[in-house]
Formats: C-alpha cells, structure tokens, sequence
C-alpha cells in the first residue's frame, strides 16, 4: 500500500501508545511513514483484559480499544493517543477456523474524537491442546514451531488464577516444567498459542493493515462536518444472485459513517451481485 497523505493537523505529531507488549515496534513503521511519531507509555492495559483469560474483557474490541487510548491520555499528556486491540475467535460460518482481528484507535482529546482502523485475518496457527493426566505435553504439540511460537501453560479453567497461568514459554524444557508444576495442583491443564503482540510475531500483519486502514480514515474527512475518520462501518447483506436475481447473503452495499457527527451514507459495494454458487436457489 502507497503512504497516505495525512490532513496537515496530523502531520509530525507525537502520538501516545499505551501498551505493554511493545506494540510501537510493530507499528512504528507504517505510522512514521505518514508522520505521526509513537511514544511508548508502559500502561498496565491488563486491566482491560488478557488472552488468557485472567482478567475478562470489559467491552467489544473497539471499545476496548478506545478505553485503552483514554487510558494512555490520562498519563501522557499528548493530544494524540493510539491503541490497539485485538480479538480471536471461530470463523462464524464454520465455526472451523479462528478469524483473527484487529483495530487501531487513534483518540485526539483536543476534539474527543476517536477514529478505528480494522483489520482481519485467518489465523489457523491459533491453537490449543488440553492434555491427559501423564500425557507427553511436547509430543501433544507435535510439530509446532516454538521458533514461530510461544506458548501459555495455564488450568484449563474460564478464569485462572493469574498466579496459575505460565506465559512465553519458549522451549520444549520449558514446556515441560511448566506443565509438571501446574499439574500437581490442577487435573486438567491446557496449552495453548501465546498471542501477547511481542510474543506472536505472526499477529503483526493484521495489525499493520489495522493502522494502514487507520491512517485511510483518517485521511477521509466526512461529508457533512469535514472532521477525520469517515469510513465504512457496516456492510447491508443481500446481494442479488447473478444468475437469478434471488437475494443471497453477499455484500449489497457499504455504510459509511463519521465516527464525530455520525453522518452515514449507503454505497453500493464494488460487486454488487453474488456468484451463483453462493445462491440458495442456484446452490441449495
Ligand atoms: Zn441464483
Ligand atoms: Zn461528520
């Protein structure tokens, strides 16, 4: 993707991150590119929920964003403060493969306004075992590359206690240890991926396409009051078959909205018909 050329009020900025898993590492790059310079705020955003399930997450993932970017303003004194969310789950469809998304808020507390860039992905590598009682916990994984990824070692338990769970384990000594501990007090024992940002280099791609879909809203103003941030933010479904004209569940139309004054408008999506073999009366 090309630089996108920023309104000048957003141009050689300082911008807060409240993060605390070097998540500026990941998007420096592509944020400095458009001018806006990140400064690491070491904030405890655990309170706002962790992968692992200790502390639940208080919101949906772009409000947990945003509550997450107030958490940075409150302490950095910046106009700007940047954030960035992400969740994990079944692809709805299937139910087979975990989608994996991500957002980056840009909060600017001189207007109150926050823009959400967003992003998805497949993530097949976001996997978990539960082991047997004097089960093998290395041959469990399998061949899985503890090069790419780092493991948690936790009960498997909606809410483990925060003293239960073992997180970036590198090595199959590790793997082992930690598994060992953790069983002599709890019968059922779970692995699963790491997906802390500075543990899980294979999550940084969606988040980059996050920012860029960022720094494209915020280069975006909106029609009616010329603020940052206009951007679709819901799709209406019923595409009509090619073939038949039957409504299907394929995208019709793209609705954007400013995330300021909340102006929307309906835009056709770019192909308006679906494939016939998405038709329930071509395909049933
Ligand atoms: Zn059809
Ligand atoms: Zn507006």
């Amino acid at each position: 993707m090309s630089t996108v050329l920023l309104p000048s009020t957003y141009h050689c900025r300082p911008v807060a991150i409240a993060t605390r898993h070097q998540k500026e590492e990941v998007l420096r790059t592509v944020l400095s590119r458009a001018g806006l310079h990140l400064i690491p705020l070491r904030v405890d955003t655990d309170s706002l929920g962790t992968f692992s399930g200790e502390v639940p997450r208080p919101a949906g993932i772009i409000e947990t964003a945003v509550l997450k970017a107030r958490l940075g303003a409150g302490s950095s004194g910046l106009a700007l403060n940047l954030a960035s969310e992400g969740s994990f789950g079944p692809e709805p469809d299937t139910g087979f493969v975990v989608i994996q998304r991500e957002v980056v808020v840009l909060l600017d507390t001189d207007t109150d306004v926050a823009v959400a860039g967003r992003a998805w992905g497949l993530a097949p590598w976001v996997r978990a075992w539960v082991l047997e009682v004097d089960e093998d916990p290395v041959e469990r994984i399998g061949g899985l590359d503890l090069r790419e990824h780092r493991l948690i070692v936790r009960p498997d338990t909606d809410r483990p206690p925060a003293d239960a769970v073992t997180k970036g384990v590198a090595d199959a000594d590790e793997l082992r240890a930690a598994v060992a501990r953790l069983a002599r007090d709890h019968p059922r024992v779970r692995i699963e991926t790491d997906l802390r940002a500075h543990m899980c280099p294979t999550r940084h791609l969606v988040m980059v396409r996050a920012a860029q879909d960022l720094l494209l809203r915020l280069s975006s103003p909106c029609p009616s009051c010329a603020a940052p941030g206009y951007g679709v933010e819901d799709v209406v479904r019923g595409a009509p078959c090619r073939d038949c004209g039957t409504a299907t569940d394929e995208v019709l139309a793209l609705v954007h909205r400013c995330p300021h004054c909340g102006a929307t408008s309906t835009r056709s999506a770019e192909a308006a018909t679906a494939d016939p073999a998405r038709c329930p009366s071509c395909n049933p």
